[in-house]
Parts: C-alpha cells; sequence; structure tokens
C-alpha cells in the first residue's frame, strides 16, 4: 500500500478487482482516478454505489474513456491521456493499476494429451479426472457442464477427486468417510485433538 501513498493513482477497468483498489487506495492516494471504457460497472453493487458517493463528494475522479496514450520521462510516468466522447483529457498518473481480466496460460500442461476445451481441461463431475486415466484437473482450470469459478467449488473438487485419487494410491484399503467436527483421528492429523 505504500507504494500508493501520497501518489496520483490511476486504476483501469469496471470489475470487482478495479472497485475493491479503488476503495482501498483513495484514502491512501494524493488523488485517484478510476477510469472505465463505459458508466456502467460490472463490480459489485454496494462497491459502485461506494465509489460514485466518493466521486459525488469529489473525494475521488471518475473519467469515462480509454488509455491513449503514456507520459513521462526517462521510464517514469507521470500522467496518462485518456479519450472519451468529450475528446482527450490528460491525468496526472504516478501509479497506473490496470485490471482487464486474467489470461489463463497453460504452459507445458497444454501438450500433455489432455482434452482441452478453449484451454480449460475437461473433467467428469463424479471425479475431476481428466481424459488420462489418474490425473485429475480442479479449480478453476477445469471445465464441465454448470462449472462455477469458485474457490467453493474447488474445494468441493477436491474432496471428491481426492476419494478416486485415494483408489489409486491405496488400492487395497477403503476409504472411511470422517467429519473433522466429530473424529478424533483427523483432529489428531490436523493437530487440534
Ligand atoms: C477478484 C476476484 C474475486 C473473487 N472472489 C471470490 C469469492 O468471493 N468467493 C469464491 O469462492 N471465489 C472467488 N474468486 C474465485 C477464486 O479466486 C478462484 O476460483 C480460485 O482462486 C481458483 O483457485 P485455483 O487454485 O483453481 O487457481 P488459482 O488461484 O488461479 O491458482 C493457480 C496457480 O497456478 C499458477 N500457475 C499457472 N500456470 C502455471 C504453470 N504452467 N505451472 C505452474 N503454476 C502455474 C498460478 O500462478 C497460480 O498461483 C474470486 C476471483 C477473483 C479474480
Amino acid at each position: 500500500m505504500e507504494l500508493f501513498r501520497d501518489r496520483d493513482v490511476v486504476i483501469v477497468g469496471g470489475g470487482d478487482s478495479a472497485l475493491d483498489w479503488t476503495l482501498n487506495l483513495q484514502p491512501i492516494a494524493r488523488r485517484l482516478t478510476l477510469v472505465h471504457r463505459r458508466d456502467d460497472f460490472r463490480g459489485a453493487p454496494h462497491s459502485v454505489t461506494a465509489m460514485r458517493a466518493l466521486v459525488a463528494a469529489s473525494s475521488m475522479d471518475l473519467a469515462i474513456g480509454q488509455v491513449a496514450a503514456l507520459h513521462g520521462v526517462d521510464g517514469v510516468l507521470e500522467a496518462i491521456d485518456v479519450s472519451g466522447a468529450n475528446g482527450t483529457r490528460r491525468i496526472a498518473c504516478e501509479r497506473l493499476i490496470p485490471f482487464f481480466g486474467l489470461t489463463m496460460k497453460l504452459g507445458p500442461i497444454a501438450r500433455w494429451g489432455l482434452n482441452l476445451h478453449e484451454n480449460l481441461i475437461e473433467v467428469d463431475t463424479e471425479k475431476f479426472e481428466t481424459s488420462v486415466p489418474g490425473v485429475f484437473a480442479i479449480g478453476d482450470i477445469n471445465t464441465y457442464p454448470g462449472k462455477l469459478k469458485l474457490i467453493l467449488s474447488g474445494f468441493h473438487e477436491g474432496a471428491l477427486a481426492a476419494q478416486r485419487v485415494h483408489r489409486y494410491v491405496h488400492p487395497d484399503k477403503r476409504v472411511t468417510f470422517q467429519y473433522t467436527t466429530s473424529s478424533t483421528s483427523l483432529q489428531r492429523k490436523l493437530g487440534v485433538a
């Protein structure tokens, strides 16, 4: 956070990340400007309302448009140009934080011979195993009908995949289903018994 204290900060984007950073950095920055290409935000309504209240109180600026140019000396950023419906305006900017979304890069995994669908790994929803037996995929990287990219889903997928993984690792042992709330053996493993 100290990198942004008393600096002219510009945040670009209209999603939750852009709005979260806006609300957190606004009290710290010398002046904060949020730039978004349209006056319509994908972020949580509560965050949008909070941001608009800060703009109404002149505590930060909202610029509708696109970043058209960066200006500075010796590689040090000083200002940006934002072009919008009313032309181009220059905004003082020492720190620029763009939030244009996430790009998944599979790296070497793309060459593992797994079934891929739009750069995601297809799995079944019983055990989250890929097209290669013994290779599992859980979390944002997998895809199946109804998939939600949530850590909540990742935990669920992990629990189901672990059941099947256990059978590969210990084919001779049964999985005993237990709750951490009531099983002393699990609590001992977790060091809380
Ligand atoms: C702004 C935002 C807010 C969110 N809020 C919520 C929420 O409130 N509730 C909720 O349930 N979920 C939320 N999510 C979703 C949640 O963060 C993700 O679903 C979760 O982080 C996915 O976990 P993951 O382990 O599958 O992937 P990630 O957390 O993306 O982890 C993947 C890791 O793999 C690494 N990696 C990538 N490629 C390679 C490679 N080739 N080799 C080695 N490592 C590699 C990456 O660097 C990264 O560390 C939010 C997401 C965002 C972006």
